[in-house]
């Protein structure tokens, strides 16, 4: 049977939320579940975010799948609502929601949720320079105004753009931008207002900033959100192990080149193997010359670094097995990407970033929770 598998362990999970909880120990925690949990399966991953305080989805079809699975704590829309009928759903299945543009705040004050509602509790998005979603300067303060006097509980939230890089600039100036604001809510609005900023690379690199509510997603999922520290550094295992089998041998005469555009030429003979996953799975079909596999001998358990040689196919791709006993056996696993080899290099070497490996799987690998 063709076995490319994605197996997912929600035991990491479980430790990466501590250590999210161990970073940031005053802070609630809303853990990102969106994207089907970034690929990883929202049913997979919810029994281990038991000790969350609430989970963060983009859309009300993904809270509803989540409340259908039983999560009965607080979901939190990060992009809000899209209609006065959503509104009126998101309050009869009590998932708080961001506000962040004009029709969303008349649709809130239009229809205002009971007292023990959750939906009671607004998320007030502040646009401290991403530049996608949320209030300006005046836009804020107007609306926090008005949704308080409507009774509304208020949660200041804005969203970095380059906190996964210590060193940039404008990170310090979106804190600066929302500190102030949120002052002039918290003395003219509200004085109990709440505030939160950080995702994953925020709670990393921005520990002063934690405020009262953080929002993980990448980094409970194990892999690093932060470009100057990796996954292990960080004590972060991942979740998603995505692994495939050998289905058969080659051996590519010197000269001879393998797979679509013939990109890849032997410079000598070359014991190769075909592996039984491709792009169909989710495997990037654009990988660099540093792209590499785990292959795990079937007899001896012991583990060998291979290239990937060759375009990457739909349904299978070739690696050079030069380095490997001549008697590996057929059946032989070999791992794209999990604990013992972080999706991040595999991301590094695509040109892309984990997150979009990890969304990008397919259905049709096996799904296997441990
Ligand atoms: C996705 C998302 C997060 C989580 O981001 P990570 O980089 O995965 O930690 C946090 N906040 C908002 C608003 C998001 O949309």
């Amino acid at each position: 049977m063709r076995t490319a598998t994605v197996t997912i362990n929600p035991q990491a999970m479980t430790h990466n939320l501590m250590q999210v909880k161990k970073r940031a120990p005053n802070a609630k925690v809303l853990a990102m579940v969106k994207a089907n949990a970034y690929g990883h399966g929202v049913a997979a991953v919810l029994p281990a975010l038991v000790l969350a305080d609430a989970i963060g989805v983009a859309s009300f079809t993904e809270a509803l799948e989540a409340r259908h699975l039983g999560w009965d704590k607080a979901i939190g829309l990060v992009e809000g609502v899209f209609s006065a009928d959503e509104w009126q759903q998101a309050i009869d299945n009590g998932c708080s929601c961001v506000i962040h543009h004009a029709p969303q705040l008349e649709w809130a004050l239009e229809c205002i949720p009971a007292v023990d509602s959750p939906v009671r509790t607004v998320w007030l998005k502040y646009n401290t320079g991403m530049n996608r979603l949320g209030f300006d300067e005046q836009g804020v303060v107007s609306a926090a105004k008005r949704l308080h006097g409507a009774g509304y509980a208020l949660i200041l939230t804005t969203h970095f753009a380059n906190a996964d890089d210590r060193e940039h600039p404008l990170t310090s100036t979106q804190i600066q931008r929302f500190n102030d604001i949120f002052a002039i809510l918290q003395r003219d609005v509200d004085k109990n207002i709440k505030a939160s900023l950080c995702n994953s690379a925020g709670i990393v690199n921005y520990p002063d900033s934690h405020c009262d509510w953080v929002r993980p997603g990448i980094m409970l999922y194990g892999s690093s959100p932060v470009t100057d520290q990796s996954a292990s550094e960080l004590n972060l295992q991942a979740v998603m192990d995505f692994s495939a089998q050998i289905m058969a041998f080659q051996t590519v005469k010197q000269g001879a080149t393998i797979g679509y555009g013939s990109r890849w030429s032997a410079e000598e003979d070359t014991r190769t193997a075909l592996v039984s996953v491709g792009y169909g799975d989710g495997y990037p079909r654009v990988v660099n010359n540093d792209a590499h596999v785990n292959v795990v001998d079937a007899l001896t358990k012991d583990s060998y670094t291979c290239p990937v040689i060759g375009r990457v196919a739909m349904d299978m791709l070739v690696i050079d097995v030069s380095s490997t006993p001549i008697d590996l056996a057929l059946d032989s696993e070999v791992i794209l990407w999990g604990a013992a080899l972080p999706v991040d290099d595999v991301a590094q070497h695509a040109g892309t970033i984990s997150y979009e490996l990890l969304c990008r799987l397919s259905n049709r690998p096996l799904r296997v929770i441990v």
